[in-house]
């Protein structure tokens, strides 16, 4: 039933003419779509983490400021903890970035093609969406970017570095060039780091107005929405004050305890992705009719002559990848996300069989 005129007149404007993030859940067997972990936490570990989640007490609140957990954070990234602060994932940091950080002129700068919650939130907070389009390599177009900051004087830039769903890595220079050039706040996104091992932490100290984020979603954690935002003390405390008072959970909490007490539990699933990574990325390029765009991140862009049409065909033979319906870069582009073996060997068979029956590229 749609909304009644009467509570349609309250909703924002701008919320009424936007459309919701679309993460479709369909049931496929091969679930290549999300960019997350294909390996959930080894036999061994799980008896540790459930001892930690059995010992909750569940009628009290979480700390509201994960002190333990940003103390360890502080000792394996060596970044002070009065600059760590912790998110519902790292989607709760846009929300708080766009929400706290946008006061002078309440515009957002983001590259495009990249991911839509730049974008998505902060239209729903009511701020302009300013874009640079990103040159023929997916890298930043610096004289474009450098040109749009000079006019528009963003109060925020967001930078996925790798990006999604390019998959590439920004240049260093270019990054550090926005960076120098924007008077506003230039957020790093680190959401796939651990796949490229490139991070801006260490220039956080030289540039008042940079940040970082990461997130645990990509290395086996995306159920326990565990963000991190690395920035000067100072300005982290003002994001602090548009967080909510216990935005992570006591589960959360116990999950990122086991993770930063244990990186090795990450280390070996990286490791093994990263292998994957490899094996997928040849088996891909040797395909007729699709074009496989370089990665640093645990997902790879493909380019095919119909994309709805192998989407389609995919999902028939029960492998879900990404699609972009209305996106005009990515109109006939697909983003895999590196799973298991087995996983890995499906979707490409999967592939051989459809694109043997398609025109090429
Ligand atoms: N940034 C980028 C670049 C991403 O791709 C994603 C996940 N799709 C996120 C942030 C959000 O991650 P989280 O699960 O931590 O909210």
């Amino acid at each position: 039933m749609p909304v009644s005129d009467s509570i349609r007149s309250r909703i924002c404007e701008n919320v009424r003419n936007m459309s919701s993030y679309s993460a479709p859940r369909a049931e496929c067997a091969v679930k290549l779509d999300g960019n997350e972990s294909p390996y959930d936490i080894a036999a061994e570990f799980r008896r540790d983490v459930f001892d930690r989640l059995r010992s909750i007490e569940i009628n009290r609140y979480p700390d509201p400021e994960a002190v333990s957990l940003r103390a360890a954070l502080e000792r394996s990234e060596s970044f002070p903890r009065e600059g760590i602060l912790l998110g519902n994932g790292s989607d709760e940091f846009i929300q708080m970035i766009v929400a706290a950080l946008t006061g002078k002129t309440g515009r957002v700068l983001v590259p495009s093609p990249t991911f839509s919650m730049y974008g998505i939130v902060s239209l729903a907070l009511g701020k302009e969406v300013a874009e640079t389009e990103l040159d023929g390599n997916f890298d930043i177009d610096v004289a474009d970017a450098a040109e749009t900051i000079r006019c528009e004087d963003p109060d925020v830039v967001f930078l996925a570095t790798p990006n999604n769903p390019t998959g590439n890595s920004f240049s260093e220079d270019r990054v550090l060039e926005i960076v120098g050039r924007s008077a506003g706040v230039v957020v790093v996104d680190e959401a796939y780091f651990d796949f490229s091992g490139k991070t801006y932490l260490p220039h956080v100290e030289k540039h008042e107005n940079l940040m970082v984020m990461r997130t645990m979603s990509k290395t086996g954690f995306a159920g326990a929405r565990l963000g991190m935002l690395f920035a000067r003390p100072e300005l982290a405390g003002e994001m602090n004050k548009v967080r909510m008072p216990y935005n992570i959970n006591s589960f959360s909490q116990a999950v990122m305890s086991f993770v930063l007490e244990r990186p090795e539990v990450v280390r070996e699933k990286t490791d093994l992705v990263l292998a994957e990574r490899r094996r997928l990325g040849g088996e891909l390029s040797r395909l007729d009719g699709l074009r496989v765009y370089p990665t640093d991140a645990n997902f790879f862009l493909v380019e095919v002559a119909d994309a709805d049409l192998v989407f389609d065909e995919l999902v028939k033979k029960d492998v879900l990848v990404r699609r972009f319906g209305n996106s005009r870069r990515l109109r006939n582009c697909l983003r895999v996300t590196v799973g298991t073996r087995e996983e890995n060997e499906r979707l490409v068979s999967a592939l051989v069989g459809v694109l043997s029956a398609q025109v090429g590229l």
